[in-house]
């Protein structure tokens, strides 16, 4: 991509009403525009991020046997009335209503309508498990709007439900998908615990969630410094500088500050039994349906990297999410649309730096963007390229082969 033709060009300064750094800093780059409080348009650098976080979703997620589909996001109120959220969950729904009078909600999760897919579909316990997933738009009515991304009132989400015949089943498959949850935000690159916590409007019982350290969140979850024992302090008894309840072991400490990246809920039969999804057993009795849902927040997750990641110049995406491979940054006699050409040839996602303006602001907006690495060519360096990672200041003079070497690794 000619960045001459990027859409849009690099901001100097951040938007007045910008409160945190992921919000600063992702419009300022232009990978995000706010089109009012809570709600943000993906600008096609954003895209790029957000479509490779999801894509490692997508490939842990099929993994473990999940098979994506799309469902609506406009829903009538009678489904949402079955099992009582339409009151229950009213502070957060956006309802409308049309011209005839007919009341809906837009999406703010799909557990009924998933369970009315299972309930036309699903027979016999030989129609079991189940495991579908979609990413998709979310729509809540969030009061909080001063964390940027992190907080949209329409956000995107990757939802994933699980239908099962018995508890042991759920629970077996609930374990799995936490697994799948651990590689993901693993190649992600976050420090993160997964920690209990409260089911909210979804459930009675107790969920996991994967919380990030280090990100200037708005959680505070209580951790032992030696197992994996976490809980959010929501629903924490203890105190800190006690003793873990679970290892016996190891000391309770508090940690602030940290994000919610994704929730899993292990629901049981509570869905099936208000809307009446049931299946035969082996033995011809009716039995309610074991439900677990499990979501992830990819625009959420884009802001948490930016959170974790970025110095005083700008952003510094890790390479598995960045929006290209390369900076290619074109001075005054370098060689940029031949080694632009090459890179592409070898199947290297490159940003050229094509456009006609002063070196200085070439390479502040390079470190704004944060692409991993930048390779500048210029008369200077005369045939060899140079090559300096985001991360230090160090640059080194390559031949061409050896740049397609590393990055090859
Ligand atoms: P929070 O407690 O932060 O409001 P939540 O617990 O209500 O979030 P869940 O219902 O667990 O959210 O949603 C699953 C995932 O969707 C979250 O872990 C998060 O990654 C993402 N998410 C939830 N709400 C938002 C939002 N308003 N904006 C962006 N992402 C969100
Ligand atoms: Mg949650």
């Amino acid at each position: 991509m000619k960045q001459s033709q990027l859409f849009p060009k690099t901001r100097k300064e951040a938007p007045k009403d910008a409160q945190s750094l992921n919000h600063k800093l992702l419009v300022r780059a232009g990978f995000i525009d706010q089109l009012m409080s809570g709600s943000w348009t993906l600008l096609p650098l954003g895209l790029r991020v957000v479509t490779k976080i999801n894509q490692i979703i997508r490939e842990e997620i099929n993994a473990v046997g999940g098979q994506e589909m799309l469902m609506p996001l406009l829903h009538p109120k009678e489904i949402w009335s079955e099992t009582g959220r339409w009151d229950k969950a009213d502070e957060i729904m956006y309802k409308l209503s049309d011209t005839r009078k007919k009341e809906y909600v837009l999406s703010f999760t799909h557990e009924e309508i998933v369970m009315d897919l299972l309930r036309k579909n699903i027979k016999s316990y030989q129609d079991l498990p189940v495991a579908i997933y979609q990413l998709s738009t979310k729509f809540r009515n969030e009061a909080r709007a001063k964390s940027g991304i992190l907080r949209g009132k329409e956000f995107m989400m990757k939802d994933l439900y699980s239908a099962h015949a018995n508890e042991e089943d759920m629970m077996n498959y609930y374990e799995k998908v936490k697994g799948a949850y651990v590689k993901i935000f693993k190649r992600l690159g976050f420090d993160f615990k997964v920690a209990e916590a409260s089911g909210g409007v979804f459930t009675e019982r107790h969920t996991h969630e994967f919380q990030v350290i280090g990100a200037n969140g708005e959680d505070t979850i209580f951790t032992c410094n030696k197992c994996d024992y976490s809980v959010n302090k929501e629903i924490f008894e203890g105190n800190e500088g006690e003793k873990c309840p679970k290892c016996k072991e190891g000391k309770i400490e508090k940690i602030e500050g940290t994000v919610e990246v994704g929730n899993i809920f292990p629901l049981g039969t509570w869905y099936a039994e208000r809307m009446h999804v049931y299946y035969t057993d082996e033995k011809g009795l009716k039995k309610p349906i074991w439900f677990a849902s499990y979501g992830i927040g990819p625009t959420r997750v884009m802001g948490t990297l930016v959170e974790v990641s970025h110095d005083d110049k700008g952003i510094i995406w890790y390479p598995q999410i960045a929006p290209f491979d390369i900076h290619l940054v074109e001075l005054p006699g370098g060689n940029g649309k031949e080694i632009y050409e090459k890179l592409k040839e070898n199947n290297i996602d490159v940003l050229w730096d094509d456009r006609d303006v002063a070196p200085g602001e070439k390479f502040a907006d390079a470190d704004l963007i944060g692409i991993p690495v930048r390779l500048v060519v210029s008369e200077r360096n005369g045939d060899k390229i140079e090559w300096k990672e985001r991360t230090t200041d160090a640059s080194e003079l390559l031949d061409f082969d050896e740049v397609i070497k590393r990055l090859k690794k």
